[in-house]
This record gives structure tokens, sequence and C-alpha cells, in this order.
């Protein structure tokens, strides 16, 4: 099972953004910025487009529903998304709410935040999530 999937169904804590039935979204460990998320199918995929056509639009669909929901929670000129997926062998989308395009430079030295600091940024994106 990859670690996405333990993160996915509770085996291996994370802060939690969002999820449905199919998706689940959590913050980066390692975030650009704050609000840094990623968005995973919880079925194990590891290629995105390995993914059936319905399922990624779904999945497509469910990060513009997050991305919404970081924009309300992290102002931002928009929330940037990239699919990098070299590191781990699980389909997950980045979703990094940009002030320029820097942000989204992956070489970029990585936010070193508390364990405060990330809940707060989590339960800030659910609740817009869930407001929705
Ligand atoms: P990629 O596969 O897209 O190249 O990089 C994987 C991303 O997942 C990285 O940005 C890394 O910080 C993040 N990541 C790797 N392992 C974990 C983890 O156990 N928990 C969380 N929340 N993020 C992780």
């Amino acid at each position: 099972m990859s670690i996405f999937s333990k993160i996915a169904n509770g085996e291996i804590p994370s802060y939690k953004c969002a999820e449905n039935e199919e998706f689940y979204a959590f913050l980066d460990i390692n975030p650009l910025v704050k609000g840094h998320t990623l968005v995973i199918p919880r079925r194990e995929v590891d290629y995105i487009f390995d993914m059936e056509d319905s399922e990624l639009a779904r999945f497509e669909v469910f990060a513009k529903q997050v991305a919404i929901a970081i924009k309300a929670a992290f102002p931002c000129v928009k929330v940037g998304q990239a699919v990098l997926g070299l590191e781990v062998p699980h389909a997950h989308i980045h979703l990094v709410p940009m002030q320029s395009e820097k942000d989204m430079n992956f070489a970029n030295p990585k936010l070193s935040l508390s364990t405060e600091e990330m809940q707060a940024i989590a339960s800030k994106i659910y609740q817009e999530f869930t407001k929705a």
C-alpha cells in the first residue's frame, strides 16, 4: 500500500483539508507556501494519466473545489496546479496558492511550520470546503 493510501485511510496522520468518498486532500508536509495542498484519489494508481477518463474528470472537479476553498482561506492571485509524481508513486495534484509565478518553483526552500500552524492552515481550508 502506498504512503498516500495509508494517509487517506487514516493509518498515517495528515492535516486533512477536504474529502469525499473518492478523493482526499491534505497539506503537503514540506510546503512551498502556506496552504500548499495535495489532492489524491483513494484508489491506488501511480500515474495520473493512467486514470480512466471519467475518474480523471471527477478528480479534477474535486481539485477545483479544494482550490476554491484554498483561495478563500488564503487570498492569492490564483491557485496553481502541478503534477509531478516523481517522489511518491500515488497520483496527486499539488495545489499552491500563488502570489507570483515564483511560488510554483519546486526547487524553492520549503517552509518549516509548527504542528499548530499546520493544523490551523488545514482547519481553515476544511472550513471553507465544508461551507460550499
Ligand atoms: P512528487 O511525487 O509530487 O514529486 O512529490 C511528493 C510530494 O509529497 C512532496 O511535495 C512531499 O513533500 C510530499 N510528501 C511526501 N511524503 C509525504 C507525507 O508522508 N505526508 C505529506 N503530507 N506529504 C508528503
